[in-house]
């Protein structure tokens, strides 16, 4: 009997879809789609964790490849289809399996999109914090696997320090449950890690237990501007000793992004002057205490020369008008097209100069090019969008130069999308020999076949 057989005998017709009923969707993700004349073998939509176990013992036995995906948000192509693959999608995998406000933990099937795990949180009065831009369509089990960060690491961290326990299926069909509530577990090696960031290749996430946290009822939101980028650090050391746990966004803009992202508006902050913007976020417990706290540690670096000039919001609507500035980088990304975009981190300390030397090597290539920074300063994180005014435009070239640059910085090629496809040439820039070599062990260990997601990450 052929695979496909196979998997419509264990998963029945309507868990299986042939070639030709597989929609375009599954052809890629959101950043790039599979190769033309790639086509899978079948798409298969398991309901339970001993269906995904079912499809890989088939697969394993016929070595056949598997590609795991959630909800295809992913900007690194790790999701995006290889040929003769079986697609294996947890969108039927959707339930809540169990809020327990004592624990704080939800306990969920990996298929479950971000936006519902927030939404039945705050129905619980408790707060899933993870909060990313494609939070409606990506689901638990992806940002697991991409180990995802988003608006809020700096308070809460990343998906790794939101997780308790996960439930995996290895290559070969075996179903490992480590659906751990507990805060401390030292019991030996903490297995769920493994399947951490590992980008759906050690093993299919089939549910997981989250995290959940006290949900705030303050919220501060301020934009400031400050006259050169050397005191945006001390800016962030003020914010942590004053704001102490209630810090919830440190967020940097470079001018040049700044200036785009308030280009044809009519009410504008700040002036478009100055050496660098941040846009400063507390949340707390107490509105009025945590104001006062907030309000105070502004108008102190104000007192001492820190602050070149500062907006407070006054309301959730403008705390909101001054995120928008921030979040134009979605839009901005498309209005610069072609545009190269990049997610790297480097010590936080030293990001302002690393901006630099990324730019003047750049244009130092190409005459013109821009490089447009902004990130998640606290968290070691930069974005980058650089243009150029080279046709064809010379994508390869612009990311050896970047890439370069990180490698020569001590940096990382991937601060938070993860390496998929598109980073996989560059994985050596941030990660030694030794360090390769452990996580082809690995790989070889859980899945000496290599069905699951082959050619994603290394080869
Ligand atoms: C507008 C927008 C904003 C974004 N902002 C952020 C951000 O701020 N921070 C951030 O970190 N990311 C961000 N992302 C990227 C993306 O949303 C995350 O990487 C997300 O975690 C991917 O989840 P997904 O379900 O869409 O996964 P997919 O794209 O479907 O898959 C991603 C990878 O995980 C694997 N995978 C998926 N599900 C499973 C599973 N159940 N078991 C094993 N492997 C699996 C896939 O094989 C693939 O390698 C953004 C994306 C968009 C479109």
């Amino acid at each position: 009997v052929d695979t496909i057989a196979q998997l419509q005998l264990v998963l029945g017709p309507e868990g299986v879809r042939a070639p030709g009923e597989i929609s375009e969707r599954y052809l890629g993700d959101w950043f790039m789609r599979a190769e033309p004349g790639v086509r899978p073998a079948a798409l298969t939509l398991p309901r339970s964790t001993e269906d995904v176990s079912a499809i890989l013992k088939i697969c394993h036995a016929e070595g056949n490849p598997v590609v795991p995906q959630g909800g295809l948000t992913g900007l690194a192509g790790g999701g995006v289809p290889i040929h003769n693959c079986i697609l294996v999608s947890l969108e039927r995998m959707r339930a809540i399996v169990e809020i327990d406000p004592v624990a704080a933990t939800m306990t969920v099937e990996a298929g479950i999109p971000l936006q519902a795990v927030q939404e039945a949180a705050a129905a619980a009065g408790l707060l899933f914090p993870l909060d990313i831009g494609g939070r409606g369509s990506c689901q638990i089990g992806g940002n697991i696997s991409t180990n995802a960060g988003g608006n809020r690491v700096l308070r809460f961290g990343m998906m790794r320090d939101l997780i308790l326990g996960i439930e995996a299926v290895l290559a070969d069909g075996t179903i490992v449950t480590s659906l751990n509530k507990m805060l401390k577990n030292n019991a030996a090696y903490d297995v769920k890690q493994l399947f951490i960031g590992s980008e759906g290749t050690l093993g299919v996430v089939t549910r997981a237990v989250l995290r959940l946290f006290p949900n705030p009822t303050s919220l501060c939101t301020a934009l400031c501007a400050v006259a050169d980028f050397d005191q945006v650090y001390d800016l962030l050391g003020r914010a942590r000793a004053e704001l102490g746990g209630t810090l919830s966004a440190f967020e940097v803009m470079w001018p040049a992004f700044y200036r785009r992202a308030i280009a044809g508006r009519r009410k504008v902050p700040l002036g478009p002057d100055f050496g660098a913007y941040v846009l400063i976020e507390s949340m707390g417990s107490d509105q009025m205490r945590d104001s006062d706290r907030f309000n105070e540690f502004v108008e102190r670096a104000g007192e001492h020369g820190v602050l070149a000039d500062a907006v407070i919001a006054r309301s959730l609507s403008e705390g909101l008008a001054l995120w928008s500035i921030r979040d134009a980088s979605g839009d901005l990304v498309k209005e610069l097209a072609p545009v190269a975009n990049f997610d790297v981190s480097v010590e936080t300390g030293r990001t302002g100069a690393f901006a630099q030397e990324c730019g003047d090597r750049l244009r130092a290539r190409f005459a013109g090019a821009a490089a447009i920074c902004f990130g998640h300063l606290a968290d070691s994180n930069l974005h980058i969008f650089v243009t150029a005014a080279v046709r064809p435009f010379p994508e390869r070239e612009i990311d050896e130069i970047v890439y370069g640059c990180v490698r020569d910085w001590g940096g990382s090629i991937s601060a938070e999308h993860g390496i998929g496809l598109v980073k996989k040439p560059y994985l050596s820039y941030s990660r030694s020999p030794a360090e390769i070599a452990v996580m082809k062990a690995l790989k070889a260990a859980l899945d000496p076949r290599g069905i699951l997601n082959p050619g994603k990450v290394f080869d």
